[in-house]
């Protein structure tokens, strides 16, 4: 890719929804953190007995999801939970709404749930009860981000990929009232 094509590929600011906001983590330092953690992956399931199986949280983390299974060396499944998101606002409100429901049997299964992002950390903690309780073989979770200056429960997460500041970001599946889900970068919320 050319600097002209990096450019516009990410841009160093845009705007959503009227705010600015600030290039954060490009494109090529999310790729190579998103490879370092597939071959963590890989490498502690390559024994495993049976394949494990990735619930990706939507919407926000499907294009992580797509991404981080791309780059693993071990066989393995996917299936998807949808949860309520923050709509339009930029903090959470506290409240997990449950969209659609895992299909896939995880009784016996070894289960990797794929997060955007944890924040309060009532979501992750929620999906995490309600998959422990269907009896997994094992469960542990990865998040591309985590803001731990956000925390409001106690939530171990196994594999993440950046913490961050506590603002608003969008980008890379991460919405800001449904949009910028497309940007290939993660940007921030520009207080400046
Ligand atoms: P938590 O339950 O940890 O507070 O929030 C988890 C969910 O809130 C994430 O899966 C994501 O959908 C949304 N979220 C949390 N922080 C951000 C953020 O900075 N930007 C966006 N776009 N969504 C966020």
């Amino acid at each position: 890719m050319d600097a002209a094509q990096a450019t516009l590929s990410a841009p160093p600011s845009v705007v959503c929804q009227g705010e600015r906001f600030r290039l954060y983590l490009d494109e090529t330092t999310l790729q190579e953190r998103i490879g370092a953690l597939g071959d963590q992956i890989s490498a502690d399931y390559r024994d495993s007995e049976s394949p494990p199986i990735f619930i990706g949280v939507l919407n926000g983390a499907f294009m992580f999801t797509a991404d981080l299974m791309r780059t693993l060396s071990i066989d393995c499944e996917v299936d998807f939970y949808k949860l309520s998101s923050y709509g339009e606002a930029k903090v959470s409100s506290g409240v997990v709404t449950e969209l659609k429901h895992i299909d896939a049997e995880l009784q016996g299964r070894h289960v990797i749930v794929v997060e955007d992002i944890v924040d309060t950390g009532l979501s992750m903690r929620y999906i995490l009860d309600r998959i422990e309780e269907l009896n997994p073989a094992s469960l542990k979770a990865v998040t591309l981000l985590r803001k731990p200056a956000a925390a409001k429960v106690d939530v171990e997460v196994d594999y993440v990929g950046f913490d961050i500041d506590n603002l608003f970001v969008i980008g890379y599946g991460l919405d800001y009232g449904q949009l910028a889900r497309n940007l290939r970068a993660i940007y921030i919320l520009d207080e400046g």
